[in-house]
């Protein structure tokens, strides 16, 4: 076989203003978390989802960390969040002190079946139970998660969600209570990620997004070590050193500078999966719902089980970086204990699933070859 370019799940695309930026930053001296730059990249990523406010922090992490602790989770607290994610999301619920209740999928969307919970937390109350403190809903693969149980019990319970939008920047609803809104803008708080691999990167970095111009600024706050202001170091409560440096946020605008054309390319790969791949009987589709448009981050398959691990192999030996979708948290071995609602749904997408390489630069041919080693 041909020795090919290995073709890497989903690699940065620096081609705007992002050396410019950056040299600009060298020239000011301004390169730590003070710097024109930050402030440029949290106005513009405000803009660009819809909100009022945007905190840059220095990832998407720690912007879960942050957005958890300020939506109310602290320890004794229970906190929802999706089994079938990255680990941070349930990672972010342990920093806090607070018990993850992991969710399962539903089969529709991939992401947390919020009507169980809605179900669950509803049951909760007529006992008297103790509820949630926060609900973290994850956009898993950039799919919109369904949200009107969440906002309902937002409004019987008075409970704040947090949305873990790291994979979805750029998808909105197109239909229902919440069409027009971009992903993140729907909860109390919404948190993204910049790292290398995202729809798009800073080198590193995150952000908060909220309307509430308190929460903003407690955000603020937590993030820069709970500093006072004034000369003196004072400090009110127990900070973080969470921001994002003036370097990183230069990237971060010059790529938000190109975020349509990242989505557009991101479409249209998918597009091209679902054309090759959509109507084979063993092969599944990422689902779309019609009231949603995903950012297809990574877009997905399911495999027929003993397909998935050969269909792996042979893509590794044509240098191809496709990659199992996330093992479920409750299968983890920090979240084995945490609490579980739900079924087998997580699991079997655990099991079937393949995500496949969506870099914005991938190239007709090399998409051919991803689709030719499915066999
Ligand atoms: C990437 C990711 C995060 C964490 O973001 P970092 O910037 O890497 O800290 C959190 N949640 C999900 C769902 C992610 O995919």
């Amino acid at each position: 076989m041909r020795t090919r370019r290995p073709i890497p799940l989903c690699e940065p695309s620096l081609g705007g203003n992002e050396a410019l930026y950056l040299s600009e930053c060298i020239e000011t001296n301004f390169v730590s978390s003070v710097g024109p730059f930050v402030e440029r990249f949290e106005t513009a990523f405000a803009k660009r989802t819809g909100v009022s406010h945007a905190v840059a922090c220095s990832s998407g992490t720690a912007a879960l960390h942050v957005a958890l602790l300020i939506a109310g989770a602290r320890s004794e607290s229970v906190v929802p969040v999706s089994t079938f994610t990255f680990i941070a999301s349930v990672n972010a619920v342990s920093y806090t002190g607070a018990r993850a209740l992991l969710v399962d999928s539903e089969s529709a969307t991939w992401n947390m079946d919020t009507e169980a919970l809605y179900d669950h937390v509803d049951a909760l109350s007529v006992r008297g139970e103790q509820l949630p403190a926060v609900i973290q809903v994850v956009h898993i693969l950039g799919h919109p998660a369904q949200m009107e149980p969440l906002l309902e019990l937002r409004e019987r319970f008075g409970i704040p969600i947090v949305e873990d939008a790291a994979e979805a920047l750029g998808a909105t609803w197109t239909a229902g209570q919440l069409k027009g809104v971009a992903v993140g803008a729907a909860g109390d708080l919404g948190c993204f990620s910049f790292n290398g691999n995202k729809v798009m990167t800073a080198g590193g970095g995150g952000m908060i997004v909220t309307n509430d111009a308190a929460l903003a600024d407690q955000a603020r706050h937590l993030t820069t070590q709970a500093r006072l202001p004034g000369p003196a170091y004072v400090h009110d409560q127990v900070g973080y050193n969470y921001r994002l440096t003036n370097l990183a946020a230069a990237v971060g605008l010059a790529q938000l500078e190109q975020l349509d054309g990242f989505l557009q390319s991101k479409a249209a790969i998918a597009t091209r999966y679902i054309e090759a791949l959509g109507s084979r009987e063993d092969i599944q589709m990422q689902p779309s719902a019609s009231w949603a448009n995903p950012s297809w981050w990574l877009p997905s398959v399911l495999c027929e089980t003993k397909q998935r691990d050969p269909i792996l192999r042979r893509m590794a030996e044509r240098s191809i970086d496709a990659r199992p979708v996330w093992i479920p948290a409750h299968l983890q071995a920090p979240h084995r204990k945490a609490q579980f609602l739900g079924g087998a749904v997580a699991e079997g997408l655990a099991a079937r699933g393949i995500s496949l390489p969506a870099s914005v630069s991938l190239s007709a041919p090399d998409q051919e070859s991803v689709i030719e080693a499915f066999g």
